[in-house]
Protein backbone atom coordinates (compact mmCIF):
# COMPACT_ATOMS: atom_id res chain seq x y z
CA UNK A 1 0.00 0.00 0.00
CA UNK A 2 1.22 3.23 -1.03
CA UNK A 3 1.87 5.86 1.66
CA UNK A 4 -0.87 8.88 2.24
CA UNK A 5 0.46 12.34 1.48
CA UNK A 6 2.38 14.33 4.17
CA UNK A 7 -0.21 17.27 3.60
CA UNK A 8 -3.36 15.33 3.42
CA UNK A 9 -2.00 13.81 6.31
CA UNK A 10 -2.42 16.54 8.83
CA UNK A 11 -4.89 18.48 6.61
CA UNK A 12 -3.30 21.46 5.69
CA UNK A 13 -1.95 23.44 2.27
CA UNK A 14 1.08 23.14 0.50
CA UNK A 15 1.76 26.16 1.88
CA UNK A 16 1.31 25.99 5.59
CA UNK A 17 3.51 27.43 7.75
CA UNK A 18 5.15 26.02 10.97
CA UNK A 19 2.73 27.16 13.49
CA UNK A 20 -0.43 26.19 10.83
CA UNK A 21 1.74 22.61 10.89
CA UNK A 22 2.04 22.69 14.66
CA UNK A 23 -2.06 23.86 15.08
CA UNK A 24 -2.97 20.83 12.88
CA UNK A 25 -1.05 18.41 14.22
CA UNK A 26 -1.37 18.82 17.53
CA UNK A 27 -5.56 18.86 16.44
CA UNK A 28 -5.27 15.33 15.03
CA UNK A 29 -3.02 14.13 17.99
CA UNK A 30 -5.33 14.96 20.59
CA UNK A 31 -8.15 13.13 18.73
CA UNK A 32 -6.09 9.65 18.18
CA UNK A 33 -3.85 10.02 21.26
CA UNK A 34 -3.24 6.24 22.69
CA UNK A 35 -4.07 7.50 26.51
CA UNK A 36 -8.00 7.96 24.60
CA UNK A 37 -8.41 5.79 22.17
CA UNK A 38 -7.11 2.65 24.42
CA UNK A 39 -6.23 -0.71 22.59
CA UNK A 40 -7.74 1.31 19.29
CA UNK A 41 -5.74 0.25 16.88
CA UNK A 42 -6.52 2.03 14.27
CA UNK A 43 -6.25 5.36 16.48
CA UNK A 44 -2.96 4.21 17.04
CA UNK A 45 -1.80 3.89 13.49
CA UNK A 46 -2.82 7.33 12.45
CA UNK A 47 -1.19 8.79 15.75
CA UNK A 48 2.28 7.33 14.32
CA UNK A 49 1.33 8.72 10.22
CA UNK A 50 1.10 12.20 12.30
CA UNK A 51 3.86 12.15 14.25
CA UNK A 52 5.97 11.16 11.04
CA UNK A 53 4.17 13.86 8.34
CA UNK A 54 4.97 16.32 10.95
CA UNK A 55 8.21 15.09 11.64
CA UNK A 56 9.23 15.70 7.72
CA UNK A 57 7.08 19.01 7.53
CA UNK A 58 8.52 20.90 9.99
CA UNK A 59 12.32 20.26 9.31
CA UNK A 60 13.02 22.78 6.33
CA UNK A 61 15.69 20.28 4.23
CA UNK A 62 13.14 17.02 4.39
CA UNK A 63 10.01 19.05 3.30
CA UNK A 64 12.15 20.35 0.57
CA UNK A 65 13.00 16.37 -0.45
CA UNK A 66 9.34 15.83 0.25
CA UNK A 67 8.04 18.30 -1.76
CA UNK A 68 10.42 17.80 -4.56
CA UNK A 69 11.00 14.13 -4.72
CA UNK A 70 8.02 12.59 -2.84
CA UNK A 71 8.31 9.82 -0.22
CA UNK A 72 11.37 8.23 -2.55
CA UNK A 73 12.82 11.14 -2.30
CA UNK A 74 13.08 10.99 1.45
CA UNK A 75 13.74 7.28 1.52
CA UNK A 76 16.71 8.09 -0.87
CA UNK A 77 17.89 10.51 1.89
CA UNK A 78 18.02 8.10 4.38
CA UNK A 79 14.55 8.77 6.02
CA UNK A 80 13.19 5.32 7.33
CA UNK A 81 9.91 7.38 8.49
CA UNK A 82 8.71 6.87 12.58
CA UNK A 83 10.59 3.48 13.64
CA UNK A 84 9.92 4.53 17.31
CA UNK A 85 7.31 3.72 19.65
CA UNK A 86 5.00 6.36 21.30
CA UNK A 87 7.66 7.13 24.25
CA UNK A 88 9.46 8.45 21.16
CA UNK A 89 7.48 10.48 19.76
CA UNK A 90 6.58 12.21 22.90
CA UNK A 91 10.81 13.37 23.58
CA UNK A 92 11.05 14.16 19.72
CA UNK A 93 7.76 16.83 20.08
CA UNK A 94 8.38 17.31 23.89
CA UNK A 95 7.12 21.26 23.25
CA UNK A 96 4.19 20.33 21.38
CA UNK A 97 2.89 17.90 23.98
CA UNK A 98 3.72 20.67 26.80
CA UNK A 99 0.88 22.95 25.62
CA UNK A 100 -1.28 19.66 25.30
CA UNK A 101 -1.01 18.66 28.85
CA UNK A 102 -1.46 22.38 30.10
CA UNK A 103 -5.03 21.81 28.49
CA UNK A 104 -7.55 20.59 30.53
CA UNK A 105 -9.70 17.59 28.99
CA UNK A 106 -11.95 18.08 32.16
CA UNK A 107 -9.18 15.38 33.65
CA UNK A 108 -8.78 12.97 30.99
CA UNK A 109 -5.28 13.89 29.94
CA UNK A 110 -2.18 12.14 31.99
CA UNK A 111 1.14 13.75 32.10
CA UNK A 112 3.94 10.74 31.78
CA UNK A 113 5.91 12.06 34.68
CA UNK A 114 5.71 14.99 37.21
CA UNK A 115 8.78 16.02 36.57
CA UNK A 116 8.58 20.14 35.85
CA UNK A 117 11.63 22.07 33.96
CA UNK A 118 13.96 23.65 36.12
CA UNK A 119 14.15 27.75 35.94
CA UNK A 120 16.22 29.79 33.85
CA UNK A 121 19.09 32.19 36.33
CA UNK A 122 20.55 35.38 35.53
CA UNK A 123 23.45 36.59 36.93
CA UNK A 124 24.70 39.91 36.08
CA UNK A 125 28.61 40.22 35.50
CA UNK A 126 30.84 43.49 35.37
CA UNK A 127 34.07 43.37 32.77
CA UNK A 128 36.22 46.28 32.26
CA UNK A 129 36.35 48.28 29.13
CA UNK A 130 39.01 45.97 27.98
CA UNK A 131 37.63 42.88 28.68
CA UNK A 132 34.35 43.57 27.11
CA UNK A 133 36.70 45.16 23.80
CA UNK A 134 39.38 41.92 24.02
CA UNK A 135 36.48 39.41 24.93
CA UNK A 136 37.99 37.18 28.18
CA UNK A 137 36.94 34.03 30.12
CA UNK A 138 35.87 34.09 33.58
CA UNK A 139 34.40 31.51 36.71
CA UNK A 140 31.56 32.66 38.26
CA UNK A 141 30.10 31.36 41.49
CA UNK A 142 26.30 30.71 41.05
CA UNK A 143 23.96 29.19 44.11
CA UNK A 144 21.53 26.60 42.20
CA UNK A 145 19.24 24.01 42.46
CA UNK A 146 21.40 20.67 40.71
CA UNK A 147 20.48 17.50 40.03
CA UNK A 148 20.77 15.04 43.46
CA UNK A 149 23.41 12.43 42.97
CA UNK A 150 21.80 9.60 44.34
CA UNK A 151 19.09 9.27 42.42
CA UNK A 152 20.42 11.03 39.24
CA UNK A 153 17.66 13.77 39.03
CA UNK A 154 14.46 10.92 39.38
CA UNK A 155 13.51 11.88 43.24
CA UNK A 156 13.14 8.07 43.22
CA UNK A 157 15.31 5.90 45.85
CA UNK A 158 17.78 4.06 43.38
CA UNK A 159 16.05 0.90 42.29
CA UNK A 160 12.39 2.31 42.41
CA UNK A 161 10.52 4.28 40.06
CA UNK A 162 7.59 6.09 40.27
CA UNK A 163 3.96 4.84 39.68
CA UNK A 164 0.68 5.75 38.57
CA UNK A 165 -1.36 7.53 41.96
CA UNK A 166 -3.12 5.33 43.66
CA UNK A 167 -5.68 8.25 44.76
CA UNK A 168 -6.70 9.25 41.34
CA UNK A 169 -5.63 6.38 38.73
CA UNK A 170 -3.06 8.68 36.99
CA UNK A 171 -5.93 11.25 36.08
CA UNK A 172 -4.09 14.03 38.27
CA UNK A 173 -7.69 14.69 39.06
CA UNK A 174 -10.24 13.74 41.63
CA UNK A 175 -14.29 14.03 41.45
CA UNK A 176 -16.36 14.59 44.08
CA UNK A 177 -20.13 14.42 43.84
CA UNK A 178 -22.50 17.32 45.59
CA UNK A 179 -26.02 16.53 44.95
CA UNK A 180 -26.38 17.48 40.54
CA UNK A 181 -22.38 18.77 40.40
CA UNK A 182 -19.44 16.37 39.74
CA UNK A 183 -16.63 19.04 40.87
CA UNK A 184 -13.23 17.64 40.07
CA UNK A 185 -10.11 19.30 41.59
CA UNK A 186 -6.53 18.22 41.56
CA UNK A 187 -5.41 15.45 43.10
CA UNK A 188 -3.98 16.16 46.74
CA UNK A 189 -2.06 13.14 47.21
CA UNK A 190 0.32 13.27 43.70
CA UNK A 191 -0.24 17.29 43.35
CA UNK A 192 -2.41 17.04 40.14
CA UNK A 193 0.66 14.62 38.43
CA UNK A 194 -0.87 10.96 38.59
CA UNK A 195 2.66 10.21 39.67
CA UNK A 196 4.21 9.64 43.07
CA UNK A 197 7.43 8.22 44.55
CA UNK A 198 7.00 4.33 45.85
CA UNK A 199 10.30 5.62 47.86
CA UNK A 200 11.38 8.93 47.53
CA UNK A 201 14.89 9.30 47.55
CA UNK A 202 16.65 10.06 51.20
CA UNK A 203 19.30 12.41 49.67
CA UNK A 204 17.16 14.87 48.31
CA UNK A 205 13.27 14.23 49.90
CA UNK A 206 12.41 13.20 46.49
CA UNK A 207 12.73 16.17 44.78
CA UNK A 208 15.21 15.08 42.38
CA UNK A 209 17.49 18.03 43.17
CA UNK A 210 19.77 19.63 46.01
CA UNK A 211 20.74 23.09 46.92
CA UNK A 212 24.50 23.57 45.64
CA UNK A 213 26.99 26.26 44.90
CA UNK A 214 28.83 25.54 41.22
CA UNK A 215 31.50 27.16 39.59
CA UNK A 216 30.74 28.07 35.65
CA UNK A 217 33.01 28.73 32.88
CA UNK A 218 32.03 31.95 30.82
CA UNK A 219 33.48 32.57 27.60
CA UNK A 220 33.09 36.16 27.16
CA UNK A 221 33.64 36.88 22.96
CA UNK A 222 35.17 39.81 22.02
CA UNK A 223 33.24 43.00 21.44
CA UNK A 224 30.28 42.27 23.92
CA UNK A 225 28.99 45.61 25.36
CA UNK A 226 26.66 46.79 28.20
CA UNK A 227 23.66 44.86 28.21
CA UNK A 228 24.75 41.78 25.59
CA UNK A 229 23.21 39.00 27.09
CA UNK A 230 25.28 35.61 27.24
CA UNK A 231 23.09 32.51 27.11
CA UNK A 232 25.07 29.20 28.66
CA UNK A 233 21.90 26.29 27.09
CA UNK A 234 21.86 24.20 30.46
CA UNK A 235 23.50 25.57 32.92
CA UNK A 236 20.49 27.13 34.87
CA UNK A 237 18.56 24.98 37.42
CA UNK A 238 17.73 21.11 37.29
CA UNK A 239 14.30 20.36 36.31
CA UNK A 240 12.31 19.13 39.15
CA UNK A 241 12.05 14.95 39.20
CA UNK A 242 14.30 14.96 36.23
CA UNK A 243 12.21 17.41 34.26
CA UNK A 244 14.67 19.44 31.79
CA UNK A 245 17.45 22.48 33.23
CA UNK A 246 16.93 25.34 32.38
CA UNK A 247 19.52 27.78 31.25
CA UNK A 248 21.58 30.51 32.53
CA UNK A 249 22.14 33.83 31.28
CA UNK A 250 24.92 36.62 31.75
CA UNK A 251 24.09 40.20 31.60
CA UNK A 252 27.22 41.91 31.08
CA UNK A 253 28.00 45.71 32.29
CA UNK A 254 30.91 46.97 30.99
CA UNK A 255 32.75 49.89 33.18
CA UNK A 256 33.81 53.27 31.80
CA UNK A 257 37.46 53.56 30.74
CA UNK A 258 39.89 56.48 31.51
CA UNK A 259 40.41 57.45 27.91
CA UNK A 260 38.33 55.72 25.72
CA UNK A 261 34.55 55.82 24.70
CA UNK A 262 32.74 53.80 22.64
CA UNK A 263 30.20 53.86 20.67
CA UNK A 264 29.01 49.61 19.23
CA UNK A 265 31.78 49.57 17.31
CA UNK A 266 33.67 52.49 17.25
CA UNK A 267 36.04 53.68 19.42
CA UNK A 268 36.56 57.19 20.50
CA UNK A 269 39.25 59.17 22.74
CA UNK A 270 40.23 62.82 22.91
CA UNK A 271 43.42 63.73 22.39
CA UNK A 272 45.03 67.11 24.37
CA UNK A 273 47.51 68.71 22.41
CA UNK A 274 49.49 72.55 22.76
CA UNK A 275 48.32 75.26 20.19
CA UNK A 276 51.80 75.72 19.31
CA UNK A 277 51.37 71.73 18.23
CA UNK A 278 48.26 72.30 16.45
CA UNK A 279 50.12 75.61 14.44
CA UNK A 280 53.56 73.41 13.61
CA UNK A 281 52.05 70.23 13.70
CA UNK A 282 53.80 66.99 15.44
CA UNK A 283 54.27 63.36 16.14
CA UNK A 284 52.28 62.69 19.27
CA UNK A 285 51.95 59.10 21.33
CA UNK A 286 48.39 58.03 21.93
CA UNK A 287 47.70 54.96 24.74
CA UNK A 288 46.49 51.89 22.93
CA UNK A 289 43.49 49.60 24.30
CA UNK A 290 44.83 46.31 25.89
CA UNK A 291 48.89 48.37 26.59
CA UNK A 292 51.13 50.30 24.19
CA UNK A 293 51.10 53.29 22.45
CA UNK A 294 50.30 54.55 19.13
CA UNK A 295 52.06 57.21 17.14
CA UNK A 296 49.35 59.95 15.51
CA UNK A 297 50.52 62.91 13.36
CA UNK A 298 49.19 66.28 14.12
CA UNK A 299 49.37 68.19 10.80
CA UNK A 300 50.46 71.92 11.36
CA UNK A 301 47.42 74.12 11.09
CA UNK A 302 45.28 71.58 12.88
CA UNK A 303 41.91 73.56 13.79
CA UNK A 304 40.47 72.81 17.35
CA UNK A 305 38.39 69.72 17.36
CA UNK A 306 39.35 67.95 14.17
CA UNK A 307 38.64 64.28 14.21
CA UNK A 308 41.32 61.83 12.49
CA UNK A 309 39.65 58.56 11.49
CA UNK A 310 41.37 55.04 11.94
CA UNK A 311 39.85 52.54 10.06
CA UNK A 312 39.56 49.23 11.50
CA UNK A 313 41.11 49.81 14.96
CA UNK A 314 37.82 50.29 16.73
CA UNK A 315 35.79 47.08 18.50
CA UNK A 316 35.75 43.86 17.03
CA UNK A 317 32.65 43.49 15.75
CA UNK A 318 30.36 40.53 17.81
CA UNK A 319 28.22 39.87 14.84
CA UNK A 320 30.06 39.83 11.31
CA UNK A 321 33.30 40.57 10.21
CA UNK A 322 35.93 42.91 11.33
CA UNK A 323 36.02 45.77 13.75
CA UNK A 324 34.59 48.95 14.01
CA UNK A 325 37.15 52.57 13.32
CA UNK A 326 38.89 54.47 16.07
CA UNK A 327 38.05 58.39 15.99
CA UNK A 328 40.67 60.56 17.69
CA UNK A 329 39.61 64.13 18.10
CA UNK A 330 41.78 67.20 19.22
CA UNK A 331 41.58 69.24 21.67
CA UNK A 332 43.36 72.12 21.67
CA UNK A 333 44.38 73.44 24.74
CA UNK A 334 44.87 77.48 25.28
CA UNK A 335 47.55 78.01 28.49
CA UNK A 336 45.79 79.80 30.96
CA UNK A 337 49.40 81.28 32.66
CA UNK A 338 52.32 82.48 30.47
CA UNK A 339 55.82 83.96 31.76
CA UNK A 340 56.52 87.53 30.76
CA UNK A 341 59.28 86.38 27.70
CA UNK A 342 56.33 84.02 26.37
CA UNK A 343 53.73 87.00 26.46
CA UNK A 344 56.63 89.36 24.71
CA UNK A 345 57.08 86.60 21.69
CA UNK A 346 52.89 86.16 21.22
CA UNK A 347 52.80 89.87 20.84
CA UNK A 348 55.60 89.62 18.97
CA UNK A 349 53.93 87.33 16.85
CA UNK A 350 51.18 89.12 16.53
CA UNK A 351 52.95 91.79 15.56
CA UNK A 352 54.16 90.02 12.34
CA UNK A 353 50.75 88.12 11.71
CA UNK A 354 49.13 92.24 11.60
CA UNK A 355 51.92 92.98 9.03
CA UNK A 356 50.49 89.82 7.20
CA UNK A 357 46.58 89.77 7.58
CA UNK A 358 45.86 92.71 10.20
CA UNK A 359 44.11 94.97 7.82
CA UNK A 360 41.77 91.95 7.02
CA UNK A 361 41.12 91.24 10.19
CA UNK A 362 39.72 94.35 11.09
CA UNK A 363 37.71 94.85 8.30
CA UNK A 364 35.71 91.97 8.95
CA UNK A 365 35.40 92.78 13.09
CA UNK A 366 34.79 96.12 11.77
CA UNK A 367 31.90 95.09 9.18
CA UNK A 368 30.44 92.35 11.37
CA UNK A 369 30.02 95.31 14.42
CA UNK A 370 28.43 97.40 11.52
CA UNK A 371 26.61 95.13 10.04
CA UNK A 372 25.14 93.88 13.32
CA UNK A 373 24.19 97.41 14.32
CA UNK A 374 22.38 98.52 11.04
CA UNK A 375 20.30 95.48 11.91
CA UNK A 376 19.62 96.69 14.89
CA UNK A 377 18.28 99.88 13.58
CA UNK A 378 16.42 98.67 11.01
CA UNK A 379 14.41 95.99 13.77
CA UNK A 380 14.27 99.51 15.44
CA UNK A 381 12.53 101.45 12.62
CA UNK A 382 10.48 98.44 11.95
CA UNK A 383 9.03 98.14 15.89
CA UNK A 384 8.42 102.12 15.88
CA UNK A 385 6.08 101.76 12.47
CA UNK A 386 4.10 99.22 14.05
ZN1 LIG B 1 17.71 12.28 45.19
ZN1 LIG C 1 -3.16 11.49 42.33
Amino acid sequence: MGKKDYYEVLGVSRQADGEELKKAYRKLALKCHPDRNPGDKEAEEQFKECAEAYEVLRDAQKRQIYDTYGHEGLRGSGFNGFSGGFDDIFSRFGDVFQDFFSFNFGGQSRPRTSARPGDDLLYDLKLSFEEAVFGTEKDIRIHIMTACETCLGSGAEPGTKETVCPACNGSGQVVQSQGFFRISTACARCQGTGRVLVSPCQACQGQGRLKCEKTVHVKVPAGVDSGTRLRLRGEGESGYRGGQTGDLYVRLEVEPHEFYERDGDNLFAKVPVSFVQAIVGDEIMVPVLGGGEKSVKIEPGTQPGTVLRFPGEGVRRLRGYGNGDLFIEVEVKIPTRITPRQEELLKEFTALEKNKSGSKVKSWLFHGRKGRKKNGAAEASREARS
